[in-house]
């Protein structure tokens, strides 16, 4: 691919005219929405501890995910923390090196030790033929990420979970709305948990949720979320506070009507920026059969590292911040015990770049990010 040629004063017409252009922007609903459900809570003057709007939000989640019990968090790590409480685990759990890090700190944060398996080099997420020779007598669970909403081989994360009994946590923060085999993702394991984060399909601000088809865990996470407490004066464990306000709980009704809207528009994003880079050399996560996405992350794998830095100060000079998810890897993590060794993990999250990729993109735009990439790579 030849150079383009920009007129002399483009990079400060072009810095002038576009604004920033970030990996992500949340699609908010209508203000008045908002303001609607915020008077409802001004009228009844509860803000928390369960509230009208986070029952009602936990209950229509419920339906949208269709799974048992959805259990809102304040933020997507404690519903990871919570998870590992409420299974009392204790000793080493297996997990990814490759995701976002709250993956990891959540584990430590918790007093055990992370156990790091590489991952297989077309899909990103987990290699399952490589945990086996990890598990000790100290392997209590295996918690891993859906890497961008991609879901992990849970066939056989689940089979190897039964035959060592094992604990499955799915760290399913990017994974909201996503189907495999007909049904939600965050169905599979004894957990699955969901952030809501300002960055992710459906938010909600800062919150989260814990998502399990086991009664027991359920009422236990609830309780451990507000305190421990049973009733008003019965305290019969530790918990934390971890409750999702009516605030946040307000936002999140008014996004969820959107969500099915949303990924639609993101898939035709993808579809774009699919055609846009189809002549170059870049790779792109292998996705399994019978999934259907969310369209969360645009991930492009980089012939090497250089490439993928060179484009990336290329683009930032033209004010586009694509954002290296997930880059180092968490193997590398200063505060870990040992140092452990993840080749594969190491090599793809030196060259991976997620593209800008909000439903709000517009065509120039997409087209402009593909010219600048292809100055480096053909
Ligand atoms: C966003 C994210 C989290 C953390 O969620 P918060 O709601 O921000 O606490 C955990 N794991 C992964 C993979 C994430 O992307």
């Amino acid at each position: 691919m030849s150079r383009i040629v920009l007129p002399i004063n483009y990079h400060y017409f072009n810095n002038m005219r576009t604004p920033k252009i970030p990996i992500l922007r949340p699609s908010l609903p209508p203000i008045e929405e908002y303001m609607k459900l915020v008077e409802g809570i001004w009228e009844r003057k509860q803000l928390t501890n369960n509230g009208t709007l986070a029952k009602e939000l936990g209950a229509k989640l419920k339906k949208f995910l269709g799974v048992k019990h959805c259990i809102l968090v304040s933020s997507g790590t404690l519903a990871l923390q919570l998870s590992i409480k409420a299974l009392d685990l204790q000793g080493e759990i297996i997990t990814s090196p490759f995701s976002f890090v709250a993956t990891s700190s959540a584990i430590v944060w918790e007093g055990l030790d992370p156990v790091y398996v590489d991952i297989d080099p077309q899909t990103f997420n987990i290699d399952p033929s490589l945990i086996e020779s990890t598990i000790t007598s100290k392997t209590k669970a295996i918690l891993v990420p859906h890497i961008y909403g991609h879901p992990c081989n849970v066939e056989k994360i689940q089979k190897i979970a039964k035959k060592y009994n094992l604990k499955v946590i799915f760290d399913a923060a990017h994974a909201f709305g996503v189907k495999y085999q007909g049904k939600s993702l965050v169905n599979f394991g004894d957990i699955s948990t969901l952030s809501f984060h300002a960055t992710k399909i459906f938010f909600t601000g800062e919150g989260g949720a814990i998502v399990t088809s086991n009664d027991k865990l359920a009422a236990r996470v609830s309780k451990m979320r507000d305190f421990g407490i049973q009733d008003c004066e019965v305290v019969t464990e530790i918990g934390i506070n971890a409750k999702m306000s009516e605030l946040h709980a307000a936002l999140g009704l008014c996004v969820l009507p959107n969500v099915k809207s949303n990924i639609k528009k993101r898939k035709i994003i993808a579809a774009k920026y699919d055609k846009e880079l189809k002549t170059t050399s870049l790779k792109k996560p292998q996705i399994p059969p019978k999934t259907n996405q969310n369209y969360l992350y645009y991930p492009v794998l980089f012939p090497s590292q250089k490439t993928l830095e060179k484009t990336l100060k290329n683009l930032n000079d033209e004010n586009i911040f694509p954002r290296r998810y997930f880059f180092p890897t968490l193997n590398k993590l200063p505060y870990l015990k040992k140092k452990q060794h993840c080749p594969v993990a190491e090599d793809i999250a030196s060259k991976v770049l997620c593209l800008p990729f909000s439903n709000e993109i517009n065509d120039p735009t997409i087209k402009k990010i593909s010219e600048i990439i292809k100055w480096e790579i053909s």
